[in-house]
């Protein structure tokens, strides 16, 4: 469903992506794990190119983007197949809960506001959060902010969602209701990429995890052979740490 061939990505003379290759199926659920610094982050946001990669393609579906060759037009094509969902929520804060969900489907999507309306609070039940579809997001909880950011991703059905460390900045008291809803996410055989420090959830939820360390993917396989038998050192010695 999604492949990725030579991804490359440099910022200054740091090569940040080292040609990275990965495919996924649909409704695979990968998870990324790997030291800071490492290029998660970057792989993730040049995969719908929030940063734009030096070479290599993403072919998703019947759609293929070279980075080199990427028109405005594919780069909003890919966008619009792919939702993200940030450490940080990203949420509009002069905009209310259900007014974040609507934002892609109106503009984006170019769905009538009523339709797009009804959509966004069906999310918010699915989510959760219907008391709170009129609260900014000041006035909402860690939690809860980063359920409507999850929201705004799930409402424009996009092939793949990417979660780049969507609990970090989290107290740990909200870290639960949002693992949640992943995994209700993930019941649906929705195709995840994720990135996560969370261990326990990573290996519950996982149907391959991914070791990342200096901008290559150095080791993947099935949960239990990551976390149990991983055979790279630098693999080792990073679960030794995080455990
Ligand atoms: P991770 O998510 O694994 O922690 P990142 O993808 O955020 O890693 O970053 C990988 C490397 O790229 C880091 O050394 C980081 O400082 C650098 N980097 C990331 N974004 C930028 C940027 N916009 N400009 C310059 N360097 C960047
Ligand atoms: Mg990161």
């Amino acid at each position: 469903m999604i492949d990725i061939r030579g991804l490359t990505k440099r910022f200054g003379h740091q090569t940040v992506l080292d040609g990275i290759d990965l495919s996924i199926e649909a409704g695979e659920r990968v998870v990324v794990i790997g030291p800071s610094g490492t290029g998660k982050s970057t792989l993730l946001r040049c995969i719908n190119f929030l940063d734009r990669p030096d070479s290599g393609t993403i072919r998703l579906s019947n759609l293929g983007v070279d980075a080199k060759a990427a028109s405005r037009a594919d780069i909003l094509a890919l966008r619009r197949r792919t939702a993200f969902v940030f450490q940080n929520y990203a949420l509009f804060a002069n905009r209310t809960a259900k007014q974040n969900i609507m934002e892609a489907l109106v503009t984006v999507q170019k769905q009538p506001k009523a339709e797009a309306e009804k959509r966004a609070l069906a999310i918010l039940a699915e989510t959760g959060l219907s008391e709170r579809a009129d609260s900014y997001p000041a006035a909402l909880s860690g939690g809860q902010q980063q359920r409507v950011g999850i929201g705004r991703a799930m409402a424009i059905g996009a092939e793949l969602m990417l979660f780049d460390e969507p609990t970090s900045a989290l107290d740990p008291e909200w870290v639960g209701e949002v693992l949640d809803l992943m995994r209700r996410i993930a019941e649906r055989r929705q195709t995840m990429l994720i990135v996560t420090h969370e261990m326990q959830f990573a290996r519950e939820i996982a149907d391959r995890v991914l070791f990342m360390d200096g901008g290559r993917i150095v080791e993947e396989g099935p949960p239990d052979a990551i976390f149990e038998n991983a055979t790279d050192p630098r693999t080792r010695a990073f679960l030794k740490r995080v455990r």
